[in-house]
């Protein structure tokens, strides 16, 4: 931070907004501040503003510039790196939730707070989707502008795909509507340009696809069936067609034995899902099977995925051909020995079927440049936050060393919406050739640099 704001300053915020300011201590605090990934539970803003509309927003920016205080948005609050909370102050979106959808035209305008549970009540009434995470209470914001991907992205695409216009408030308070034709480059930056770099949007607009029932599927493996289980799915992957979508994780909870699991959804029937599915369910019989038909907001409940709770630290890379046996046998050899840690969700590695739609998009025709993945390679490892600092530290260098050794496997390319603060490079790895169109855009928009943070654009 770079002052420390006054009483009077405060109070002068207080007035300007509709919206409750809390300052540590207050009721409701921590709820609109503290940060999902507890490794960041120890950054305590000095003040943070609930925005109910528009107005808010800018005036609060107004004020932290007059005061001289960082300032950072916060939505979903899901950050990896807990890039939404800092020592200044915070802008709260969660009273900014309302999503209105249209079922004739499949438009969807969500405002900038809202979560995936918002928008799933707004869009299932008309039967439409479009790419939601599967998250119930992630913030649209942060999903989207950091690309967005969920279980049908191989047909319908990233949630950025998907967004037509969107409206944010920029550093010097101007409120700019942002779609292809107006703002356009903006508009470019906001499809895969990473959370808090050019503004804070109030407003995002989607278009959405009809969808129909589908299925899903659960199956899980001994850990002895795990190099074959791994080969074959793969090539599954890669044959299928874009309504298939695969989770294929690697996990230690902290028992004797390595998970292996495959968990996804095909939007067509059981019966050609488990065609798709057939070539692994005769290499290995699975410990654990539920393969069944589904509507798609039950299949949406089925494919849930909550990452550790409590503090964690995910590494990634992009994944453009299959991962050869050397490379799943270092990865499993991996898993078998992490650190033992107090967070019973442990950690491990997974791959999460991309392509499809999402590489039908040019790597610069947006700002999000995977355009040539086959799978997402997300390594994660988990801590209790009453763990000793070795122990930390011994889950770092684990997944670090990882990282490292399944390097020569994979492309340098790392998922921007799961942020890791430990990477050095990431400029080139989250925008690869986006980066200096992304730097020039940030140099326009906020030339002061007034939404900087350990990786914003242009720092
Ligand atoms: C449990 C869990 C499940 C997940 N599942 C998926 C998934 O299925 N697919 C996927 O792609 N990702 C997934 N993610 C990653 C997620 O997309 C990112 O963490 C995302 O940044 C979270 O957005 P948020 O609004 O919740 O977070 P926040 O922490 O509120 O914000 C993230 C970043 O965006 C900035 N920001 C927030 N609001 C705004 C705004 N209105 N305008 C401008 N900048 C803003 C913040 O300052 C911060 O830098 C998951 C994460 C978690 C923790």
């Amino acid at each position: 931070m770079t002052r420390r704001p006054s009483d009077a300053d405060w109070r002068r915020l207080d007035r300007a907004v509709t919206g409750r300011v809390r300052r540590p201590g207050e009721a409701g605090f921590r709820a609109v501040s503290s940060p999902f990934n507890k490794r960041f539970a120890g950054i305590v803003p000095a003040g943070v503003v609930s925005a109910v509309d528009t107005a808010d927003v800018r005036r609060a920016i107004e004020w932290a510039r007059e005061a001289d205080v960082d300032v950072v948005a916060r939505s979903g609050g899901h950050s990896y790196a807990g890039h939404s909370v800092s020592t200044g102050l915070v802008i709260d979106l969660s009273a900014m939730n309302t999503v209105s959808a249209d079922g004739a035209s499949g438009l969807v305008t969500a405002a900038g707070g809202a979560r995936m549970a918002d928008v799933h009540a707004a869009v299932q009434p008309h039967e439409m989707a479009f790419a939601l995470g599967n998250s119930a209470t992630v913030g649209i914001s942060g999903l989207t502008l950091g690309g967005g991907c969920g279980a049908v992205s191989r047909k319908f695409g990233l949630t950025a795909d998907a967004l037509v216009a969107t409206t944010l408030v920029t550093a010097d308070g101007q409120v700019l509507h942002c779609d292809a034709d107006t703002n356009a480059d903006l508009f470019w930056a906001c499809r895969g340009g990473g959370g808090g770099n050019f503004g804070i949007n109030v407003s995002f607009t989607f278009q959405a696809r009809p969808v129909a029932d589908c299925a899903t599927y659960l199956l899980v493996w001994e850990s002895a069936d795990a190099p074959k289980v791994l080969s074959v799915l793969q090539e599954i992957v890669r044959q299928a067609p874009d309504e298939f979508a695969a989770r294929i994780g690697v996990s230690d909870a902290g028992g004797p034995d390595t998970i292996v699991s495959a968990i996804g959804q095909h939007l067509g029937s059981a019966q050609e899902l488990r065609e798709i599915l057939d070539p692994v369910l005769s290499v290995a019989r699975p410990i654990r099977q539920d393969l069944a038909d589904r509507t798609f907001w039950q299949a949406k409940d089925d494919l849930r995925h909550e990452t550790a709770e409590g503090a964690f630290a995910v590494r990634t890379n992009i994944v453009t051909r299959p991962l050869p046996d050397e490379a799943i046998a270092t990865m499993l050899s991996f898993v078998g020995r992490r650190p033992a840690s107090g967070n019973p969700d442990g950690g491990g590695a997974a791959l999460f079927s991309w392509g499809g739609a999402i590489n039908r998009v040019g790597a610069t025709d947006t700002a999000f440049a995977h355009r040539n993945a086959m799978f997402l390679l997300s390594m994660d490892t988990s801590w209790a936050e009453d763990d000793e600092p070795a122990v930390v530290e011994a889950n770092l260098r684990w997944l670090a060393d990882l990282g490292d050794a399944l390097s020569p496997y994979v492309s340098e390319g790392a998922f921007q919406n799961f942020i890791d603060p430990d990477l050095a490079d990431w400029r080139t790895a989250y925008y690869g050739v986006n980066y200096p169109r992304l730097k020039e855009i940030k140099h326009q928009v906020d030339p002061d640099g007034v939404f900087t943070f350990s990786q914003s654009i242009g720092s």
